[in-house]
Formats: C-alpha cells, sequence, structure tokens
C-alpha cells in the first residue's frame, strides 16, 4: 500500500468492494480512491491490472461506483432503480471488452483488451452490479447499520443477517460504542 492515502477495504464482492472506495458516505466521507493511480491500485488488487489510468477515466470510475451504489441502495430497500444510475451501468457494461480466461487451475481470470483497459475493467465491474442487483448470485443486498456508512454490501452469510458492510471497521466500531453505553450503564459494584 502506499503511503499517504487511506487503505482500501476489500471484500469478496467485486461491485460493492468497489463501492466500498469511499465510504462513510453519510459521515466524513473518506475517497479511497483520490487520483488515478490509486484506482490503478485498486484494479490491480482486485484482479483487473492496467498499467495507467487518466484523470477523465478515474471519473468515468467514480460516476460507475456511485450509479453502482445508488442502484445496489434502491434494491437493497427495494426501492424502484434510478434510471440514470442503470444507463450508467449499462453503458459502462457495453464498453468493456473483457474476456474471461480459464486458468489451467481452473480459475477465472480477465484479460482486458490493449485498447481500452480501463474501459474493459469498469466493464466487468458493471457486469458484477447487475449480477448482484438482479438478484441473480447466491445472497442478499443489504445496507450497513452503521448510521454515518450505510453502505449497500451484499449478504452472503447462511441466515442472511449480517448488519455491517465491514466487520473490521463499522462492526467493531458499532461493537466498541455499545460495549461503552453498557459499562456506563452498568451500577458500579458496592465498594
Ligand atoms: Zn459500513
Amino acid at each position: 500500500m502506499r503511503a499517504g492515502f487511506p487503505d482500501f477495504r476489500l471484500g469478496n464482492v467485486l461491485a460493492t468492494s468497489f463501492t466500498g472506495t469511499l465510504s462513510e458516505r453519510h459521515g466524513d466521507a473518506v475517497e479511497r480512491i483520490p487520483t488515478p493511480q490509486r484506482l490503478v491500485d485498486w484494479l490491480a488488487v482486485s484482479g483487473l491490472a492496467v498499467d495507467s489510468c487518466t484523470t477523465a477515466q478515474l471519473d468515468l470510475a467514480r460516476e460507475l461506483r456511485e450509479s453502482i451504489h445508488a442502484a445496489a441502495t434502491a434494491a437493497a430497500i427495494q426501492d424502484a432503480l434510478p434510471a440514470a444510475a442503470v444507463r450508467v451501468i449499462n453503458d459502462r457494461s457495453a464498453q468493456g471488452r473483457a474476456a474471461a480466461i480459464l486458468t489451467p487451475e481452473g480459475k477465472r481470470r480477465w484479460r482486458l483488451s490493449s485498447a481500452s483497459p480501463v474501459e474493459d475493467a469498469l466493464g466487468v465491474i458493471a457486469a458484477d452490479a447487475i449480477s448482484v442487483i438482479a438478484g441473480e448470485r447466491d445472497g442478499k443486498l443489504a445496507l450497513c447499520a452503521s448510521p454515518t456508512c450505510q453502505a449497500a454490501f451484499f449478504d452472503t452469510s447462511q441466515s442472511r443477517t449480517r448488519r455491517w458492510c465491514d466487520m473490521n471497521t463499522c462492526g467493531n466500531r458499532q461493537k466498541k460504542a455499545r460495549f461503552h453505553a453498557n459499562q456506563r450503564r452498568s451500577p458500579r459494584s458496592a465498594e
């Protein structure tokens, strides 16, 4: 990780890991891809390595990210999908030319074209979002219970009762807050 930039929060669902590059949307928002190079870094750790990225491509990426966030949030609360967000997701999906590749070890990899690797990577992310929002995958979209976060995440727990987008950050913070509240409430034992 590069010094001076916020770390990435990587989940096992590409589309919601991507929306997680902006966190605390309802608090002090943290932009985790503040520069084109940080998008390059994020794509590399997400199996979509590209050589470089322009500011215009970063703008495209962020537009896609916020569109996925809006559509996934609507889907999580069973609201109508916002038309503008759906259009952006579909445009990015249609523009991508990535090819799914099966490795000899039986893993899936993405091969991006040499002409437009960033657009191809965004296409993969958009297609991933489509499969999640369309309910094709085993899991359920939900919103993080942290009031300052409210991120849409994909709950693949058996009971579908996960409350936080990320256990290590939002989940832990809530637990700590509850612990301290309980400490204050509980009467001290007689001395
Ligand atoms: Zn959260």
